[in-house]
């Protein structure tokens, strides 16, 4: 035990002399010290202070959507790398590689056929934006450079899906203008700012898309991104006309539909892509995060062959874009959700989640809303209920951190809480959630 307790007490030394923490506060770490995750099972895990949580974030990114120490993901990616580690690149490729894209394109709304494979969520965006870019150069719209994004957007951190990211915390730089951008508004439902009804505030957002292209001149705009379901303040869910007068006007105009998916493919709001519940058909579309369920760094891109086709060469390459072991964890990963229903079961135990946790909390003086779509859902706090004023000081960030004392781990989005297990969650654990969850919220009230 005393080894065990001068151990973790190394890890933590050694993370504060050489970890450049990212996206928290100094402050915060001196006072809630680094978390070293040492091991984890299933939808728990163990930190190096010897602690187990019930992880209702999967891995803090949402990433992890199958849980910890899955074998068969592991033995697939021991077994790639002993037979074919790492292919190279452009017409390098692997089997694996070769499988997945036929299996992503299989799964995939509409006719998206065509995959470019990535490191990761804001490679992915990277990638698309480029794709919009050369498509445009080559069909009619040589000077289309712009795209257009949206006021709250998150695509990435990197210098061009950050000048399509409209999250105050990533924009260091106060304009990383490396794609020429504009932002419109989102389909915010709790919370817009006009208070209009849901149908006139989402014709108000997708006007507003029109009018922006008109304003940037429609030759000169490339792409319009979105996320079908916005993570920012809470899984933020559109209405279904918004969306498909989206498609509308991008097609009207000329202007390429980037949807992103990083956050909400393979399973998290109960369909294997969320554009399936608006029934809309990108033009290109991203892909990250649960797609390997975090087992290794992946994303992709894809398109359909109209759009391919019209590149004579796409210029764009990343050393280890379609890694072999990468894309035979993702092969892994889809296989088992096939296999165990994991995506439909996402949608029925997640729907009665939702009821449960809203009977549990909704009443709560400081809840302003519940929702959530599949096993993504948020709780958005608000300081007067008939005005849904947000809270300004750390109230959002108490309730998490209560939970987390309690033993579940959550996270705070803004004004919102938000729960995003793995899709292997049990109903024991569902359950468990919403009783700390209405505590958490009890007690710091
Ligand atoms: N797009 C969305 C919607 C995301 O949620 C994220 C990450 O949270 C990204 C892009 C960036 O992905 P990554 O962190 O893998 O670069």
């Amino acid at each position: 035990k005393t080894k065990d307790a001068a151990n973790s007490r190394d890890l933590a030394s050694l993370a504060y002399q050489h970890t450049l923490f990212s996206m928290v506060p100094q402050s915060e770490v001196q006072s809630d010290g680094p978390c070293i995750y040492v091991e984890g099972k299933g939808v728990h895990v163990t930190d190096h202070e010897g602690r187990q949580l019930l992880d209702m974030m999967s891995s803090t990114s949402r990433a992890n959507s199958l849980g910890y120490g899955n074998e068969e993901i592991a033995r697939a990616m021991y077994e790639q790398a002993l037979r074919m580690h790492y292919s190279g690149t452009t017409r390098f490729l692997s089997e694996p590689t070769v499988t997945l894209a036929a299996k992503i394109a299989e799964l995939a709304p509409g006719r998206l056929s065509k995959v470019c494979f990535v490191s990761g969520g804001s490679e992915a965006t990277e990638t698309a934006l480029k794709l919009a870019r050369q498509y445009q150069q080559n069909t009619g719209k040589p000077r289309a450079f712009k795209v257009i994004s949206r006021w709250n957007a998150y695509h990435g951190s990197t210098l061009g899906a950050l000048s399509v990211t409209d999250w105050l915390n990533v924009r260091d730089i106060p304009d990383p203008r490396a794609v020429g951008h504009s932002f419109v508004a989102n389909p915010m439902r709790y919370r817009n700012p006009y208070g209009m009804s849901e149908e006139d505030y989402a014709d108000h957002c997708a006007s507003h898309l029109e009018r922006q292209i008109q304003f940037e001149g429609p030759d000169l705009v490339a792409a319009f991104i979105a996320e079908p379901i916005m993570q920012a303040n809470g899984v933020q869910i559109p209405t279904k006309s918004y969306l498909q007068k989206v498609r509308e006007i991008c097609t009207r105009y000329g202007v390429l539909l980037v949807i992103d998916e990083v956050i909400t493919g393979f399973g998290r709001t109960g369909n294997w892509f969320a554009s399936e519940h608006f029934g809309i058909e990108p033009d290109i579309m991203t892909m990250a995060k649960a797609m390997s369920a975090g087992y290794a760094p992946l994303g992709a891109v894809m398109t359909r062959d109209e759009i391919a086709d019209a590149l004579p060469v796409f210029r764009h390459v990343h050393t280890f874009s379609g890694h072999a072991v990468a894309c035979a964890a993702a092969n892994a990963v889809i296989a088992i959700k096939e296999r165990e229903g994991l995506i439909p079961r996402a949608a029925k135990i997640g729907a009665e989640f939702g009821a449960n946790l809203a009977e549990a909390v909704a009443h709560l003086p400081i809840v302003g809303d519940v929702r959530g779509l599949g096993l993504w859902h948020a709780v958005d706090f608000t300081r007067d209920k008939q005005t849904r004023a947000v809270f300004t000081d750390d109230t959002v960030k108490a309730v998490v951190r209560r939970m987390r004392d309690l033993g579940v781990v959550v996270s705070a989005i803004g004004s919102a809480l938000e729960i995003a297990p793995p899709l292997i969650v049990g109903k024991e654990h569902l359950d468990r959630t919403v009783a700390v969850c209405a505590q958490a919220i009890t007690e710091v009230a």
